[in-house]
């Protein structure tokens, strides 16, 4: 018998006992690997995984969406921008199809690429779109400290990131209803353990923080489970070899120099107090948003489309009418089916439309 077949096991006979509990995964690799490696299939009945806020994309609110485009389509503007950001639709256009009209805008896997870009070509305004959690801001923080150290002039930031702890206190504080929490391990990394305690203390809530393997994944599931069993609402570190209590300080050093909290906008969650990231004034002149004077953006998701219910584990991706129908990775409809850590498109690619 193999290590996952063990502790699917362990987790059956635990489960036995337990009335039916819901997990909710609150990171889109975990959403990815929980569908990829079909956790779910291995749980009992009883145990129900719902997937929460956790892809960076798809909580990028459609405001900060349509800000992006608004830059792009500047005729003196080189927007860079992650992948996934390219086919997030935003009424009838998203940065691909203003790409193929002829707008400036370019995927990077790392932000440094747009600072060579900028050094590179001092005539454009180059912006890079900084989305994701605590784990991609020190990125961000990283491409303005070089900047500055080099003196480029033609670089600033659209700043959409995201800080994960006030955005599950608002979670967990509304009409959400899970039973514990399985937790970032690569926000984890950076924030350390530690961040993630307030969920037993505030909220009486078991949390895990779990690596990305399906062994790890199960680990930590069943950790969740002993506590539920025991009724003593914990913490546990499950993924130790990464995870440390105080996390990365050095990263956390570099965001803290250049960022600071403000509220934010989640798509389906609304605004969220200190849940969001933006340029201390020192370093205003990086903002993108201030340095071409941008009016807020009113912008309206796809009719029909539920991403908000699927952020908040409310409904299952294919309980929106439009899965697999009018909405496919092919033509999404909403930023859930664009990235592959999306819900929607983790359960269309690994569990089929129709299903
Ligand atoms: S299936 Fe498409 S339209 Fe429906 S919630 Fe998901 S992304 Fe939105």
């Amino acid at each position: 018998m193999n290590s996952i077949e063990v502790l699917s096991r362990k987790i059956e006979s635990l489960a036995d006992g337990l009335p039916p509990t819901t997990i909710m995964e609150v990171c889109g690799t975990h959403t990815h690997a929980i569908r990829r490696y079909g956790v779910r299939q291995l749980l009992p009945k009883q145990v129900r995984l719902v997937s929460g806020p956790g892809c960076p994309v798809c909580v990028t609110a459609q405001e900060d969406v349509a800000r992006a485009l608004a830059l792009a389509r500047l005729p003196n503007v080189t927007l860079f921008c992650f992948g996934d950001m390219m086919r997030v639709p935003c009424g009838t256009a998203s940065l691909s199809s203003l790409r193929a009209d002829g707008a400036d805008v370019r995927i990077c896997v790392s932000p440094m690429d747009a600072f060579e870009f900028a050094r590179e070509h001092p005539l454009r305004e180059v912006v890079w779109f900084g989305v994701g959690f605590e784990t991609t801001t020190p990125h961000t923080a990283a491409l303005i400290e070089a900047g500055i150290r080099s003196g480029v002039k033609n670089l600033s930031i659209l700043c959409a990131h995201k800080t994960m702890p006030n955005a599950l206190r608002a979670l967990l504080g509304g009409e959400t209803r899970v039973d514990a929490l399985l937790c970032p391990g690569h926000v984890a990394a950076i924030t350390g353990a530690d961040a993630f305690a307030f969920l037993p203390e505030e909220y009486g809530i078991s949390a895990a923080i779990s690596g990305f393997e399906p062994e790890e994944l199960l680990l930590a599931i069943f950790a969740l489970l002993k506590m539920q069993a025991s009724g003593t609402p914990k913490l546990v570190n499950a993924y130790p070899r990464v995870v440390n209590p105080a996390g990365n300080p050095a990263a956390r050093s570099l965001v803290e120099t250049y960022f600071e909290p403000c509220d934010a906008l989640w798509r389906g969650l609304g605004e969220i107090s200190s849940s969001g990231l933006s340029l201390r004034p020192a370093f205003a002149k990086w903002d993108a948003g201030a340095r071409f004077s941008m009016e807020p953006v009113a912008a309206v998701p796809a009719s029909g489309c539920r991403c908000g219910d699927v952020l908040r584990g409310r409904i299952e991706p294919n309980e929106c009418a439009l899965f697999g129908q009018a909405c496919t990775p092919e033509q999404p409809l909403g930023a859930c089916m664009v990235s592959s850590e999306g819900a929607c498109a983790a359960y269309y690619q690994y569990e089929g439309a129709g299903i």
